[in-house]
Formats: structure tokens, sequence, C-alpha cells
């Protein structure tokens, strides 16, 4: 009953806010109709113009258009050449594909803890933990905001390992003035309905490398190809193709591509309100000492996916649990972004346990999503703050 006595009285709303919510419009609706009684249902225009748009918003020069996230991490990984024995060093504040696109090649996945203030993945700790194993690096711009890339791109290439950014949170940001996409040897975007950009399902990898264009190309689909160059054998007419490789269909329909295109048409005011969005968040929070607000690197011009709540327990009467249950009372349903990947039992069963990463582990204690997208009225935005204020109020030491 205790959490009565930290709400207190009537709930700040009468209707339920969730963390996050696609915006979908007339336009969306007429785009992904036209793809439905057009000749391509697959592998068609649509494709072509998404990837084409994609390589135009980030400045990389090859985008391949695959079916979600996931799978863009994994033909990442592949590309990279990750296979048994190899090691994939990664955040344990991800969510677990992250990690898992290693194991799907057979590789290792090593976990190197986070920065303490910025939440990202801190590349002291992946110095430390790189070993001549090491064929790649997944660095999730958790949130939104952009990994330290220059530093890790130092410490990978030194390694002869290959630096993928898991920009699933981060599709717009800009690290150093040159936008997420363009920077890492491979980016991966995620177009699930939660993601700034939403395709219902969808995923991308944008690179400068041809030849990683060209393997992320063959796993895309089958391992097959059509281009002469690739195969091994002389042609045997028209018709003939071959697989060369062990890929997978992996392939994104046009109905999806045509509905991503049609949302990057709005990256640009969806960009400017969950900025908005942030900064109010961010001044209203900063002046609460029992809240901590997540540390942006300068480099980073950031649209943020996720805003984190960070409370101190040590100056509360209650946890984050009960927090969280207390705005859940509010009619403000949190989220929370993520379980560190290692506590997973499927992880635990591989023999990972718990206190490798620290710091990922203690933010996972103290931290919770709260609602942010485009939709978001002022007044939502309002209620959240006066939720999350009259809690630590009704709770502080
Ligand atoms: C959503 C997400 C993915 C996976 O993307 P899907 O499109 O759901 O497969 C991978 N990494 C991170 C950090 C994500 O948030």
């Amino acid at each position: 009953m205790e959490q009565l006595a930290i709400n207190g009285g009537t709930p700040v709303r009468d209707t339920k806010l969730y963390y996050g919510h696609q915006y979908i419009d007339e336009a969306d609706v007429k785009a992904v109709s036209e793809v439905l009684v057009s000749d391509f249902l697959t592998c068609g225009p649509k494709i072509t113009e998404l990837e084409e748009k994609l390589c135009k918003l980030t400045g990389a020069k090859y985008a391949v258009a695959c079916s979600n996230g996931t799978s863009a991490l994994h033909i990442a990984c592949q590309a990279a050449g990750l296979t048994t024995g190899d090691e994939l060093i990664t955040t344990p504040i991800t969510f677990a594909a992250s990690a898992n696109c290693a194991l799907y090649c057979g590789a290792t996945p090593v976990f190197a803890d986070i920065n303490s203030e910025t939440y990202n993945i801190d590349p002291a700790s992946v110095a430390e933990k790189i070993t001549e194993k090491t064929k790649a690096i997944v660095a999730v711009d958790f949130t939104g905001q952009a990994v330290e890339l220059n530093p890790l791109l130092k410490i990978a290439h030194e390694h002869h390992a290959v630096l993928i950014e898991d920009g699933a949170h981060s599709i717009g940001t800009a690290y150093d003035g040159k936008m997420v996409g363009s920077v890492a040897d491979m980016t991966t975007f995620s177009f699930h309905p939660v993601k700034t950009v939403t395709g219902g399902e969808g995923g991308a990898v944008l690179t400068n490398s041809k030849e990683l264009y060209d393997r992320l190309v063959l796993f895309r689909s089958h391992g097959i190809t059509r281009d002469e160059q690739f195969m091994e054998h002389d042609s045997h007419g028209p018709w003939y193709y071959e697989q060369v490789a062990l890929g997978m269909n992996y392939r994104m329909t046009d109905i999806q591509a045509a509905l991503i295109c049609s949302q990057l048409d709005k990256l640009e005011i969806f960009q400017k309100r969950r900025k908005e969005i942030v900064a109010r968040y961010n001044e209203a929070f900063s002046e609460i000492p029992e809240i901590t607000v997540q540390k942006e690197i300068p480099e980073s011009d950031t649209t943020r996916h996720l805003y984190i709540l960070r409370i101190k327990p040590k100056l509360l009467t209650i946890d984050r649990k009960q927090f969280f249950e207390a705005m859940g009372a509010e009619n403000i349903c949190c989220n929370v972004h993520y379980i560190p990947v290692y506590w997973h039992p499927y992880y635990e069963h591989l023999g990972y346990q718990k206190g490798i990463c620290p710091k990922a582990e203690k933010l996972y204690t103290e931290m919770m999503s709260l609602p942010l997208y485009y939709a978001l009225s002022d007044q939502d935005v309002e209620d959240v703050i006066h939720a999350v204020t009259k809690i630590v109020e009704n709770s502080r030491k």
C-alpha cells in the first residue's frame, strides 16, 4: 500500500501514456496503397528508392535494405567475416540482438562496460577487452546519442577489427558534423514501430566500402549472385545464377520500403519534436537533485529515440521498481531499456556471470524510459514532468 502513499490522491492523468508510439499519416497510407496495386511487392523500385534516400540522408556510399534491424546486424557480421572462434565486443545495455548477431555466426560476444554518464560503451573498456580474436565491435548509439566513434574506430582498426555501429536508435543523429551511417565501417538501422522511423518491420546496413556492400547484398538473399564477376563457373544463359555463400532470405518488401520512404519525408519534423521534448525534460529534471540527466558528448547532435529517467535511490525512500509502479499509478506507462544482455538465462547458461560490467548493472537498477514520441502534446509532456516531480517529492528522504 506504499504505492498509494507515494502517489497520494488522484492520478496526474486519467488516460494512459506509453513510452513510444508510431506516427502514421495519410501520405504513409497512400504510399503503401500505391505499392499494393503496383507490379512489385518485393525486390522492386521502392527498395532502390529507399536505399538511395538512406545514402542521401546519411552521406554513406551504399545502403542495403533488409527485413529488420536484427538481420541487418547478422549480415553486417557475415560481411565482416565473423566466424567460429572470433570475438565481438558490445555493450550489455542494449537489445539482445546486438550480441546475438555474434552467436549467429558461431562467434563469442564479449561485453565492455559503459560510461556512467553517457550510458554508451566506454572506449577505454573496449581497449581493455580487445584481443587478437576480436573481429568486430558492435557499438550501440544508446537512446540515439552517437557513441564515441573516433576513438572506437581507432581502437578497432589498430586491431584489424570492423566497427559496426548499431544505429537502431540513432537515425538522424550526427557525430562531429557527419551523419550516423557515414562514419563507422558499417551502420545498421531498425524500422520497428517503436523506433523514430518505421516500416512495420525493416532494417538497413550502410557502408562506404564496395567490398562490404557486395557481401551484404549476397548474404541478404541466400548467398545467390547474378553478377558474373562473383561466379565460379561460366554462365549457362540469361536465367543463370549461382549460390556462392550461405545467405538467408532477409529481403524487405516494397510495401515496407514505401512506408519507410514516406516516413523519412517526416524525419525533420520528427527530429524537431523529439528535440523539443528532450530539452523540456532536461530542463525540468536538471532541477531535481534526486534525478540524474544523461550526459551528451559535444560531438553528438542527437535525435533521441529514448528518454532515460535515472533516479538516485540513495536519496529516495523508494527503489526503481516502486518508482516505475508509482508512474504507472499516475497512468504513465514507462519501460526499462535494457536488462543487461548477459543477465538473460540464455547467456547465463553460456557461462556469463553477473558483475562483468558493474557500471552497466548499476545503471540498469536505476533507470526507466519515459514517454518520447512525435505525437506527444505539450500537456502530455507536462503531465510526465508533474508525475515525476510528485513522486520524488513524496519519497524524498
Ligand atoms: C530494435 C533494436 C534492434 C533490433 O531491431 P529489429 O528491427 O527489432 O530487429 C537492435 N539493436 C537495438 C539497439 C535495438 O533497439
